[in-house]
This record gives structure tokens, C-alpha cells and sequence, in this order.
């Protein structure tokens, strides 16, 4: 079987591990947190980073900093993970999904405003698949309705919008560490922001509201989502590396996309796309089947399966989620391009070990089936 994804561990994670190990900082003091929040920050372009325990807890600490009042509206994607909605339900605010856009899958930006109440108080840009957000449009929106920004980059990292990276927009900027992410912690995340205000918040709320003056007095409810070191030294080892597992991932998605352009000029298939403001790291390598094909993504990828290929299915939409039927606020939506995305649409291996051999069998396959 040829894996969806396998994340790359190289010597150095061993290493490092070892040494926090040994070293007996092993929870969530000790120099590899700062080491790693500092290397990742510079190579964003943020100020202050706040390591934490994963990419969800990243952003449900992002809107408890924002201290919006109960109630308040976020603009989220639709065709996102959960974590975006979770982050906004455990902070008591609403979330308000938003249909994609055809070409690059992400929230469409012209379909925003339309949304946007009184209530409204911020926006949740999440760069799917790798492909970045049209932030100035985003930004514009933000403007006019003085709406704070919290940007979700788990699936960006490396990515660009007009040559700046993705992580450095918005009030903060939210990453995953999980071990199918650019680079990897295991499990972790962080939060990055260029305001010392809001990175002293953070670091506070991380660490169940201890303030420094009064051990176990607690003005304020925090939680304890800390990093610990041992994550951290995988991570630092991670992003020493991590230009080139970026380069990796372009050139992975560039090969797919030489290989596969026949079956979009034969209107079988849509690739990814590289829009000229962006660039486009292809976390994961999704395509998006014609209708004409005959086709849907769970018949393609049960063949697949079947010639040894492990595949995913794109992300159920959020307006359809069972789970958020429940909710009075919940209301009967109708964002056909993010249906249609989950219907017809699903990733094919694109992890940092895969092989050009690889890649060249799984194009093949999916030639060979359409
Ligand atoms: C992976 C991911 C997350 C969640 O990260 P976890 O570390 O698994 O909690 C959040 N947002 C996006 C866009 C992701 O891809």
C-alpha cells in the first residue's frame, strides 16, 4: 500500500529527544520550547510564538484571546476540519460558514460580506490544501466591519500570498504540528501574533491563568494546553529542515500536476491550482473529479484502493455536520460548491517520503481507472 502520508523523522529529532530526556525536562519547561517557538516564528516572520498542545487547542486559545462577548459571529469555511467550528463553540461564539470558491477550494471571498450581521466580530481565513486566501480581499472585509483576524495556516506552512508567507496575516495566526503537516511535533501547535499584548494573554491562558506576581491566585479562566519539551525537540529538529521539506512538497505537487494535466484537458479531472499572487505548497495533492468521469470520489477511491493506493476523501462539509444539528442557531444552509467539492473530490499521497516511483504508480493508476 502506498501510504496517504508518512511524516519525515530525521536523526536530528532523536537526538534532541534524547537530550530533553535525559536532561529530565520532560514537561513543559526547558530550552527546546523557546528554541523551537523562536526558530518558527523567524521563519514565519511573527513576533511571538506560543507553543501549545495541538493545532485545535491553537485556535480555541486564538478566540478566548480575543474576548469576543458571547454570541459574537465568526466567518469560517465551510470546507474546513472541525477544529475551525470547535474553536468558536467552545468559546460560546457562532460560527457562520461560507461556500468555497471553484478553483481553489477555499472560502470565497465575494460571499463574505453577504453574511455579515451586527453580531459578526471576526473572520477565520484557513488556507486549504495549501493554496493561501486572498488575504487582501479578507483584510478589506475586516476593515470595513472591524472584525478581528485569526488565521488558521496548519495547511499552509511554507505557502505565500503575494510573497509573503502565510502565519504572518491577522491579529493571530494558528498552526498544527500533527504528523501530517509540513513539519511535525507528534502532536502540538502554536499561536503567533506580532501584538505583546496579546502574546502575554496567550502565554497566560496556555498556562491555566497563572500570573507570575501571585502563585495560584487566578484573575481569569485559562487552560493548560502547554507544549512539552519533548515535543518541542522534535519540532526544533523540524524546522532546522524545513525548507526542504517545503521544497519537497512543491515538487511533489508540480510532478502530480505534470503527469495528471491530460486528464484536465480531457475534462475528466480538476488539479490544484496556482493562482499568480500565490504559491502553492500542496500539503495534500487533492484532485476534483468531473461529474462526466463517472465518477464519484468513493467509487475512484475504493479502485484505487484496490491497486494499493491509499487515498482521502476531501472534508465533509461543516453546514451538514450531524453533530452541529442540535444547535438552534444551527440554520438549514445550501453551499452547493463545498458539497460538491466532498462529493467529488479526495487527496492522493503526497507525504514527504513518497518516491518519484511513487508518484509515477499512482498517476498511472488513476489514468489507468478514468
Ligand atoms: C490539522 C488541522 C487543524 C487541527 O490540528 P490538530 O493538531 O489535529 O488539532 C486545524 N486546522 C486545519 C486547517 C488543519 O488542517
Amino acid at each position: 500500500m502506498i501510504p496517504v502520508n508518512e511524516p519525515y523523522i530525521g536523526e536530528k529529532e532523536i537526538e534532541y529527544v534524547n537530550e530533553a530526556i535525559k536532561t529530565g525536562w520532560i514537561s513543559s519547561e526547558g530550552k527546546f520550547i523557546k528554541a523551537f517557538e523562536e526558530r518558527f516564528a523567524g521563519y514565519i516572520g511573527r513576533k511571538y510564538a506560543i507553543a501549545v498542545n495541538n493545532g485545535t487547542n491553537a485556535l480555541i486559545l486564538a478566540l478566548k484571546a480575543m474576548d469576543l462577548p458571547a454570541g459574537s459571529e465568526v466567518i469560517i469555511p465551510s470546507f474546513t476540519i472541525i477544529s475551525c467550528a470547535l474553536a468558536c463553540i467552545y468559546n460560546n461564539l457562532i460560527p457562520v460558514f461560507i461556500d468555497s470558491e471553484k478553483e481553489t477550494w477555499n472560502m470565497d471571498v465575494f460571499k463574505i460580506e453577504g453574511k455579515i450581521t451586527e453580531k459578526t466580530k471576526a473572520i477565520m481565513p484557513v488556507h486549504i490544501y495549501g493554496h493561501p486566501v486572498d488575504m487582501d480581499a479578507v483584510f478589506k472585509i475586516a476593515k470595513r466591519h472591524n472584525l478581528f483576524i485569526i488565521e488558521d495556516f496548519a495547511e499552509a506552512i511554507g505557502s505565500e500570498y503575494k510573497g509573503r508567507r502565510c502565519g504572518s496575516f491577522g491579529d493571530i495566526s494558528c498552526v498544527s504540528f500533527y504528523a501530517n503537516k509540513a513539519i511535525t511535533t507528534g502532536e502540538g501547535g502554536i499561536c503567533l501574533t506580532d501584538d505583546s499584548r496579546i502574546a502575554e494573554r496567550l502565554k497566560r491562558l496556555r498556562n491555566l491563568a497563572f500570573v507570575p506576581e501571585k502563585r495560584f491566585i487566578h484573575y481569569e479562566l485559562g487552560f493548560n494546553f502547554r507544549m512539552t519539551n519533548i515535543q518541542a525537540a522534535i519540532g526544533l529538529a523540524q524546522v532546522e529542515r524545513i525548507e526542504e521539506h517545503v521544497k519537497r512538497k512543491v515538487v511533489i505537487g508540480k510532478r502530480y500536476t505534470m503527469i495528471l494535466k491530460e486528464l484536465e484537458e480531457k475534462e475528466l479531472i480538476r488539479l490544484p491550482v496556482e493562482k499568480e499572487w500565490a504559491k502553492n505548497t500542496y500539503w495534500m495533492y487533492g484532485i476534483v473529479l468531473n461529474s462526466s468521469s463517472g465518477f464519484d470520489a468513493e467509487s475512484a477511491m475504493k479502485m484505487l484502493s484496490e491497486k494499493g493506493i491509499q487515498t482521502r476523501p476531501f472534508f465533509y462539509p461543516m453546514h451538514l455536520q450531524p453533530a452541529f444539528r442540535s444547535f438552534s442557531w444551527f440554520k438549514e444552509e445550501d453551499l452547493p460548491v463545498s458539497e460538491k467539492l466532498y462529493n467529488y473530490g479526495f487527496y492522493l499521497p503526497s507525504g514527504l517520503t513518497l518516491s518519484e516511483d511513487n508518484i509515477r504508480k499512482v498517476a498511472g493508476a488513476l489514468k489507468e481507472i478514468l
